[in-house]
């Protein structure tokens, strides 16, 4: 018998840079932008070489539906134990009693709660948007804010912290089926407990959503939401160091009346086929969440925040609520005369990265904004530390104190150049051999 030619096309198993050389350029790109920019969003971070390998590994080839011990496909059984690994680790980590690792996105995870606790029309109060609430917590535009009944409550105009007893009473006369607190540009300590005291005087099932504080939480620098919050969701990729991604954690007050159904509505409610490769990721990012040297990044991150706050506030600089207590903080640019929008660009001219953002009681329209959030949590990866903040506060004072002139504009440049060069190794986007070259020289010049 002939064997017949083969004539579908095979992959030779060439990588990425002889199979599409436009996308492996743009990555090149990219990727020495990484390397030559100050990364001051708060939401933004780098991930380790190992949660990196695991998000490009082979995982992404399999097809999975359902959970552990309960799948739609077979051939599940290494995936099953990856994803246990994960959910136990989760629940070790944050001392929960239930925890759902399948979520793609933050935002998923906040649709799977509402999913389980609400119908279409029932009342949501969260953080308002422009006073450092998420999108996803009911933004008209969203699908949230079309499906369900949205409320927001604001800050204190005079002390632009949370009122608990304002949102006390705001809830009181809207009566919500669920509370959220969360936010990601909010640069205080939230209180959950106090948050759930509210939540049951008005009968409403809290949401913590503790996106941007989650690595916080883990290393037990913010206070967990796990005992009190009925539902605590979280994106993995902000202050968790993780991959872009999603998680819920339930508390032993609430697992039992709720794992079933939060699974149930993560998938099939909101979401297809696990993203296998995401859950190995977010299992390494547990595992490094879970060592002292994690605990000890936040605390750098802390302590980097509060130096680059201190050093805006004595040039002069409007912090909203007057400083923080955690990784990002709001600069009011009011009184400085120009926008945010007009910051971040300048900002970026010369490759320090931050956003433009909506401020408490802002007048300027969302796509100009009146301050700028920066964070810490990226730098502080890198290894940015003392001097170096000091260093980058007096870069952005030269560069929003007034109009730079063309030398201020080279001069902060070569600056952001030399800071860069003195961390140039960034775990996930360096190749080991050249990174232990450049931790070689760094070592040479430093003794
Ligand atoms: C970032 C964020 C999210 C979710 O973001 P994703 O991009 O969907 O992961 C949700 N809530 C808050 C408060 C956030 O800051």
């Amino acid at each position: 018998m002939k064997i017949s030619q083969d004539k579908t096309p095979k992959n030779d198993g060439s990588g990425l840079e002889s199979i599409d050389p436009k996308v492996f350029e743009i990555i090149e790109r990219e990727h020495n932008r990484q390397k030559d920019n100050i990364e001051l969003i708060a939401s933004a971070n780098f991930v380790s070489r190992a949660v990196l390998e695991a998000t490009g590994s082979i995982l992404t080839n399999k097809v999975a539906e359902g959970y552990p011990g309960r799948r739609y496909f077979s051939g599940c059984e290494n995936i099953d134990e990856l994803e246990n690994l994960a959910i136990a680790r989760a629940k070790e980590l944050f001392g929960a009693a239930h925890a759902n690792l399948e979520p793609y996105t933050g935002s998923q995870a906040n649709h799977a709660v509402y999913l389980t606790v609400l119908k279409p029309g029932d009342r949501i109060l969260g953080m308002d948007l422009g006073h450092g609430g998420h999108l996803s917590h009911g933004a008209k535009f969203t699908m949230t804010g079309k499906i369900y009944d949205c409320h927001f409550y604001k800050v204190d105009p005079d002390t632009e912290r949370l009122d608990y007893d304002r949102i006390l009473a705001q809830a009181q006369e809207i009566r919500p089926k669920l509370m959220i607190a969360g936010a990601s540009a909010y640069p205080r300590t939230i209180d959950f407990q106090r948050f759930r005291e509210i939540a049951d005087q008005v009968g409403a099932y809290l949401l913590a959503d503790i996106a941007h504080i989650s690595g916080l939480v883990a290393a037990g620098l913010h206070p967990s939401p796990v005992p009190y919050a009925h539902f605590v969701t979280s994106s993995t990729q902000k202050t968790l160091r993780g991959p872009r991604s999603g998680m819920i954690l339930l508390g032993e007050h609430s697992a039992a009346e709720f794992a079933r159904k939060i699974d149930s509505a993560v998938f099939p409610g909101v979401q297809g086929a696990v993203h296998v490769h995401a859950i190995a990721a977010k299992a390494v990012m547990l595992k490094e969440a879970m060592s002292p040297s994690f605990v000890a990044y936040q605390r750098q991150n802390l302590e980097n925040s509060q130096i680059l706050a201190q050093d805006l506030l004595e040039r002069g600089y409007r912090l909203v609520s007057g400083g923080t207590d955690n990784h990002l903080m709001l600069i009011d640019l009011t009184d400085k005369g120009i926008t945010g929008k007009e910051a971040e660009d300048r900002l970026a001219s010369v490759r320090i990265t931050v956003n433009k953002n909506m401020l408490p009681y802002d007048s300027q329209k969302p796509t100009i904004c009146s301050g700028i959030r920066l964070g810490t949590s990226a730098i502080t990866t890198r290894g940015f530390a003392g001097e170096e903040i000091h260093c980058i506060a007096h870069l952005i004072d030269k560069m929003l104190s007034s109009e730079p002139t063309v030398q201020t504009i080279t001069k902060v440049k070569n600056e952001v150049s030399r800071l860069c060069k003195l961390h140039p190794h960034i775990d996930s986007i360096d190749e080991p051999e050249k990174s232990n070259m450049a931790l070689e020289r760094q070592y040479q010049l430093q003794h």
